[in-house]
């Protein structure tokens, strides 16, 4: 391709709007342009990019035994009652009407349309398992859409759904579908890792979310320095510490006034005592009644985890109404001292010596409260997990880092299946739900992480597999014949030999042309200037290292197509 026939417009500035790199980069190098919030054009550079990146994903889809359908854009909102997600999904859901007031929506998501394709088509047990997928433009009204191809309202997915007529068979698909994914982002170039998104809850439900780690991304994982062990930050399992063998307190529990005192910090400063030595008694209302949920005064507590501790449909911070017939007390001075209810503690709790807790009382805290002697509690795992926190699975530490959710593996069940009435005859004939997983990977937002990733302070630097072009060349100047005459002859030779080679034929500046390279990032540059070409050579240079190599303009095609198949 040619530059100067190429929509191609790069930007000096980096636009206003731009609040991540990737979008700054991805605007500037003249990929991706603003419709509409979360809405963009994606211009030639940009779109080659895409392409590459479903290439990948169809080739290892299809390679993983998968089969490319494509299901419409426009849903009928009668699926979407089926399953009973018209109501649960909210304002995510863009809802529309037809000419004869038939209600629509645009898909953000397929289960409804496979399940029902499925359900019209198989029977029998013979007939599973399979997983089908498309690649395919889905729309949620995101509230804040943002970071450019980020997260977008309009954006590409591939979506994949697999149905199995046992659950070993959907585990099995569940681990070919990792391993699948784990091939994807390696050969996309991106550092990521494998996140448990959710662990052993009942029914056998899992799911892991695949993060390409990156300052900017919007999500915490909690990852181990020692094992392979990630996860979501508010799903991290934190290893219980090791029983202490200080003796017991001696110290009787003594009641000190407090007044206006209620937060951890304020009762902290005010008493002279470390928030560790504090335990914050929260008071939550669940599907079992009130309950108390501690942790130690600097940690946070997980109302995730505790409603899984519980089994509770869910929990809710009390009012503080409730909180006055439960404590007798303002919020802000609960005590499981004499607390009647239930109590449930965070193992962090277990081992503190003469804390802090409320007294149960407005404007007053108890001092010299030890856990067991003077309350008792069920312990558990009820917090957020901390950088330097123990792995639950080996002897490592966790620490805490930023990443980009590109894809998402999640084992279904039969949610959708029983909702929608998708059988199958079993072996003995007996009708049985199938039983479903789903597998999604953000096209654009996996774009947009690589660059994300792979940049420097000129532009974007492009891994090999996802760069838009294999090799760009450069003529410095373009009045000079002899210059002009070695870049066509080096760009129909590498055409010639199927290379994709973008040649910078502009009349321009030698410097704008480089800056513009280095901009969009392609991994190689041949440039061709007159000086080096009165001794018979031309310079190629690196994107991603820098490395510059002079060769003979005769040896150049040959020297390009050995770098870009190594
Ligand atoms: P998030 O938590 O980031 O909103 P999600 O959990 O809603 O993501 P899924 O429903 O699992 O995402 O969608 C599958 C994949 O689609 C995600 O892993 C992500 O890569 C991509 N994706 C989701 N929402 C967006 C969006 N608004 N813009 C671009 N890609 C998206
Ligand atoms: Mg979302």
């Amino acid at each position: 391709m040619r530059f100067s026939r190429m929509l191609l417009p790069t930007l000096k500035e980096s636009p206003a709007d731009a609040d991540v790199v990737s979008q700054r980069l991805m605007m500037r190098a003249g990929m991706i342009r603003k419709v509409a919030a979360g809405i963009y054009n994606l211009l030639p550079l940009g779109f080659k990019v895409v392409k590459k990146v479903e290439g990948i994903i169809r080739e290892e889809m299809n390679r993983a035994g998968a089969q490319e359908v494509l299901m419409p854009m426009v849903i009928p909102a009668e699926l979407w009652q089926e399953s009973g997600r018209w109501e649960e999904y909210g304002k995510e859901l863009l809802r529309v009407n037809d000419r004869h007031n038939r209600e629509f929506c645009l898909g953000p998501t397929h289960e409804e349309v496979i399940t029902d394709m499925v359900r019209r088509e198989v029977r029998s047990y013979r007939e599973l398992p399979m997983n089908i997928y498309q690649i395919q433009t889905k729309f949620r009204d995101e509230i804040r859409p943002r970071f450019g191809l980020m997260r977008g309202r309009e954006f590409i997915m591939k979506d994949a759904y697999s149905f199995h007529a046992t659950d070993e068979s959907a585990d099995q698909e569940y681990r070919n579908m990792y391993e699948t994914y784990c091939r994807i982002f390696e050969r996309c170039g991106l550092e990521f890792r494998a996140v448990e998104a959710e662990t052993g809850a009942i029914g056998g439900r899992f799911s892991h979310e695949f993060m390409v780690l990156a300052e900017t991304g919007e999500d915490a994982i909690a990852a181990c320095d020692a094992c392979s062990y990630a996860a979501n930050v508010e799903r991290a399992e934190v290893r219980a510490v090791e029983p202490s063998n200080e003796p017991e307190s001696q110290r009787p529990v003594e009641r000190v006034s407090t007044p206006g005192q209620k937060t951890i910090e304020e009762v902290s400063a005010f008493l002279k005592i470390p928030r560790e030595k504090l335990i914050k008694t929260l008071i939550y209302e669940t599907d079992q009644g009130i309950v108390a949920a501690l942790v130690r005064g600097d940690y946070e507590l997980n109302e995730m985890k505790l409603k899984r501790t519980l089994d509770s449909a869910f929990v809710k911070l009390a009012d503080e109404q409730k909180v006055r017939e439960t404590t007798g007390a303002p919020v802000g001075f609960a005590s499981p001292v004499k607390l009647k209810c239930r109590v449930i503690a965070d193992h962090s709790v277990r081992e503190l010596r003469d804390a802090v807790t409320g007294a149960n009382e407005a404007d007053a805290h108890t001092v010299n409260v030890n856990p067991g002697r003077d309350f008792k509690a069920e312990f558990a795992d009820i917090r957020n997990a901390v950088e330097g926190d123990g792995c639950p699975r080996c002897a490592g530490k966790l620490t805490i880092k930023r990443g980009i959710e590109v894809g998402h593996i999640f084992k279904l069940g039969t949610k959708y299946s029983v909702a929608m009435g998708a059988t199958f005859l079993d072996e003995e004939g007996k009708e049985k739900p199938m039983i479903m997983g789903c597998y999604g990977i953000g096209v654009g937002r996996t774009a947009a992480a690589s660059v994300e990733q792979n940049h420097d302070e000129f532009g974007i630097i492009w891994p090999r597999p996802l760069s838009p072009f294999e090799c760009e060349i450069v003529p410095v100047n373009v009045k000079d014949a002899g210059t002009v005459n070695a870049a066509e002859a080096l760009y129909e030779e590498l055409k010639g030999k199927g290379v994709d080679v973008l040649l910078d034929d502009r009349d321009e500046r030698a410097g704008v042309k480089f800056k513009d390279a280095d901009l969009i990032g392609i991994p190689l540059r041949v440039t061709i200037g007159e000086r080096n070409l009165k001794q018979g050579l031309v310079e190629i240079k690196e994107r991603k290292t820098g490395t510059v190599k002079l060769v003979k303009t005769e040896d150049s095609a040959g020297e390009v197509l050995r770098t870009i198949s190594a």
